[in-house]
This record gives structure tokens, sequence and C-alpha cells, in this order.
């Protein structure tokens, strides 16, 4: 008997292993090309006939302005939303590196199932051997039994490669058979990657309620009218959103993207859909090509919910004296908590979510200054109610903002508490300002109605009390791994200017000679 301790039974979870082939693949198609090899990726692939994908891709997440990823690998949402489903084979089809980062990243965050992942080199990449590896490994997979549905993702380089996911059978012995491309050079954030996955299942599923009729929910139809609910929040706000929805006739539906595959039938079975988060745009499509009516913005703080109650009375088209009462049942409670639970200093804020704009409108009305809201994700018609509250209140929002627009505003304000992705968080705790991880602490609570209200208080008075503490830090670590001081020495470090002189002449001219051939 085996005496190893170990946390759970995640090491007891079946693994997929797939057949060796005699030419193991070496490591990948070009070993060079990756997020940071700037256009030369968008170029091949728009050689191999993706120029359609691209563009829909820069229609719905419009880039700028960076382009390229500057968080973790966008294909992270995409697998992230089809590992959560019930019954669902994740396949990956992309590098070695990429897969190797993108599993570890799962698998730290909890992904209790396997990564499928079909290898390739230089030579099945360009003879499309890699596509008939993908279709061998898909049948094999297709086990009804085990799965409803396969997701096989093309990562950059098969992306770029034109390696044809759409030729696959879309069902195999009754398992459904979803592929999409998510490269780093179309997709802006892993935010807008769920998106990718979330639309092409929901234009699955509405394909096959059109064809004839699909099972019904696991826990049965609701006989009041639902609204599906856009967006990955904390467990509690989908309960909370359905107690303030009751009082209009109505129940919160699914959450998109849901957690099985009969859930899609459900959501797309909606009177109106909730897009809490705005960037959703190709499940919108979908919505709305089912003739679903959407509403923006989200039920935040007191003006933020009357607000959002009104607009989904709109779209149902609720008498007003119903919506009224509503509003009138949760707003003084919406009101009472944010005043119990005050938050003074200066904030600001800055993410990769979609839910940035709704947490800097529950900080300002907690009495928060909030002078900038910086979110990675781009503008759509679903924030701008939220956008124009910030702005009405002197608040900068910038959309698709850069890593260096989110650090330059930190830098530039130098507010009591600055909430932010690692990097922006880890330049803020440098220069002593006291910082908050956005993910981890922020979207880890609730959000909505009488339940958000006044959550947010506790986490960031006592991160603004913490800048004593800060200074303290700053002080005891004063110069150490800073510059030049990096690293672990011995002795100081021996600094060459000459060399430095020379290097940058040479980054120079490069840059001069890549202006040049642009003008060509
Ligand atoms: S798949 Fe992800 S990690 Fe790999 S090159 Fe593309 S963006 Fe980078």
């Amino acid at each position: 008997m085996s005496d190893e301790v170990t946390y759970d039974d995640a090491g007891a979870a079946e693994v997929i292993r797939g057949k060796p082939t005699e030419d193991a693949p070496a490591l990948t198609g070009d070993p060079g090309l990756g997020c940071h090899s700037g256009k030369e990726m968008e170029v091949a692939a728009r050689m191999a006939g993706q120029s359609d994908l691209l563009e829909r891709y820069a229609r719905d997440y419009p880039q700028g302005p960076h382009d390229k990823p500057q968080s973790m690998c966008p294909a992270f949402g995409s697998l992230r939303v089809g590992l959560r489903m019930k019954r669902v084979a994740t396949v990956l089809s992309g590098s070695a590196c990429c897969v190797y980062g993108l599993t570890f990243v799962s698998h730290f965050y909890g992904a209790r199932r396997s990564v499928g992942y079909v290898p390739f080199n230089s030579e099945t990449l360009v003879t499309g051997k890699l596509f008939e590896d993908i279709r061998d490994s898909v049948h094999e997979l297709a086990d009804p039994d085990r799965f409803d549905a396969i997701v096989v993702t093309n990562l950059c380089v098969p992306t770029a490669s034109g390696v044809p996911l759409r030729l696959l059978p879309s069902e195999i012995n009754g398992v459904r058979i979803v592929g999409i491309d998510v490269p780093g050079f179309g997709i802006p954030t892993h935010a807008e990657a769920k998106d990718v996955l979330a639309g092409a299942m929901l234009n699955y599923a509405r394909k096959e309620i059109e064809a004839g009729p699909v099972a019904a929910p696991e826990g049965g139809k609701s006989d009041r009218a639902t609204v599906s609910l856009l967006g990955e929040m904390f467990p509690a706000d989908p309960m909370i959103i359905g107690q303030m929805l009751a009082p209009l006739g109505l129940a919160a539906g699914p959450v998109v993207p849901c957690r099985e595959w009969r859930e899609l039938y459900a959501a797309l079975d909606c009177g109106a859909v909730a897009a809490i988060h705005p960037f959703y745009t190709a499940a919108i499509r979908e919505f709305e090509a089912a003739g679903r009516p959407v509403v923006g913005s989200a039920p935040v703080g007191h003006d933020g919910t009357a607000a959002w109650l009104s607009a989904i009375g709109d779209a149902f088209g609720i008498a007003a004296d119903k919506v009224a009462e509503a509003q009138n049942a949760f707003l003084p409670a919406i009101k009472g908590a944010l005043g119990a639970k005050p938050v003074k200093g200066t904030i600001t804020l800055s993410g990769y979510e979609g839910s940035e704009l709704l947490v800097a409108r529950l900080l300002i009305e907690s009495g928060a200054d909030v002078p900038y809201v910086g979110t990675a994700c781009p503008k759509t018609p679903w924030s701008a109610a939220d956008a124009e509250w910030l702005k009405a209140r002197g608040v900068t929002v910038n959309f698709r903002a850069s890593l260096e627009e989110d650090c330059a505003a930190m830098e530039g304000v130098k507010p009591d508490l600055a909430i932010g992705t690692t990097p922006v968080v880890q330049k803020a705790k440098e220069l002593g300002i006291p910082g908050l991880y956005f993910t981890n602490l922020i979207s880890a609570r609730p959000l909505m109605g009488p339940a958000g209200a006044g959550s947010l208080a506790e986490v960031v008075n006592a991160a603004i009390a913490n800048k004593d503490r800060m200074d303290h830090m700053k002080e005891f670590f004063e110069g150490v791994g800073e510059g030049d001081t990096a690293g672990v020495w011995e002795g100081d470090p021996n600094i060459r200017e000459d060399f430095r002189a020379l290097n940058q002449k040479k980054l120079d001219k490069a840059a001069r000679a890549a202006k040049a051939q642009e003008m060509i």
C-alpha cells in the first residue's frame, strides 16, 4: 500500500493517453513563432486562407492599442470554459510549449479533467497529416457514454497554418464535435476566448433546436419567463439576480458559458439576455439570431440596479408600477448596505475580466474616489450605460487598455489603493502603494443587488489601511532587486556603458530599417 500523502484524489483522475506514433513529433512547426512574433503569424494565417476568420475576429474583438495578448494566453479562456462543462472533452492542437503552459495553468486553477493534445511537427503540419491526426483522435474519443461534446481548439500555429477544423464531422456517434480557432493574433484577451467557445456552442445548439426537439433542462422548465445571464460570475450572484427578478414574474435562466450541454437549449429558450459581462459578442449574435433581446449593464449598486430592473421591465413589456414595486423592494436595502460599509480613499482600477466598470460603480457608490478605470476588454453597446455613468462622475474609462496605460495611470494618480492585474499590482507595491489583485480578490465576491452592496468594503478598506506596512517594506527593500541590482550578485554588477551604447545603436538601426520597409 502506498503511504503517499495527497491533498485530494486528483492523482486518480483518468488520463487519456494517445498512441505513440513511429515518427514521434519533434516539437512544433516553427519554434520561432509565438505570441511575440508580431504580424508574422497573422500574415501566414491569411496566406493559408484564414482571412474570413480573422476578419470576423477583428469585428468581434477589435484590437489596439496592443496587437498581442498582454495577459495569459487567450486560449486559456476557452479551455477553461470547456473544462468546466460536464461530459465535454477538450483537445488542443498547438505547439508543445503552448499546450504545456495551458494545461499547467488549467490544473493550477483546479481543472479536474485531462486535456487532450494532438502533437505535430513541421512535416505533419505542412502535409496536412495533422488534420488527419486530429480527426483520428476525435473518432477515438467520441464515446456517447462518456461525452456529449468534444471541443477541438487550434492554437496559434495550426490556425496560422490553416488546419481546417471546419472539415471535422459535426457529430460522431451522437457526440457533437465543436472546432474553434483561438489564436493569440486574433483574440486579444482570454476573456474574449470564452466568447469564442460560448458562441460556437450556442450556434451548434441553436441549429439543433431548429432541426427538432431537444433535451429539457435537468431541473425541468421554469413556469416563468427567464433571463439568461452572460458572463462567469460569483456563484451567489445568479441567485440574487433571481430574487430581484421574482417580483417581476421572471426567473434567472442559465449562466452562459454553461456547465452542461442541455443548459445551452435552456439559455436560448429565454425571454431576454442580460449581458452582465459585455464582451460576449459572438454569444450575443446567437441570442439575437434566436430573436432574444439583450439588456446591457448589471444590477450593481443603487443606480445600476434601478436602471437594470427598468431595462428588464422594458424588454418584457412589464407595467411601470410593477417595475417600481421591484425597485422599491430592493433599492432601500442596497442604499442601506452601501451606507453601512463606506469606502474612503482614491482607487485606480484595471483588469481583464470584463466586470471592471461594474466594480468601479460599486466603489464609487460606496464613497470611493475612482479617477481611472482600465479594462482590457473592448467597448461594446452593453457597457455603454456603465461608461456613461462613470464618465458623468469624472472617471477616465479606458477600453482595451494596455498594461502600460494602466501602470501610467496608477503612477500618475498615486492612489491609496491600486486594484489591477498582477503586473500593475506588483508595480504599485514597488512604489509602496497598497494593491489588490482583481481576479483573485475582487472577482471572488458577490457584486449584484443587496449582497453586492458593501461586499467590497472589507477587503478594500483593509488593503488601504496597509499603507504604513507598504511604506515600511519599501524602505526595507529600497534598491533591492531593481534595474542593475536585480538578481543575485556577489559584487557590484559589471556595467559596460559602451556595450549598452553599441546595442542601442543596433536597435535604432533595426527600427529605422523596419520603418523604411513599412513605407515600401
Ligand atoms: S497559443 Fe497562446 S501561448 Fe501559444 S503562441 Fe499563441 S498566444 Fe502564445
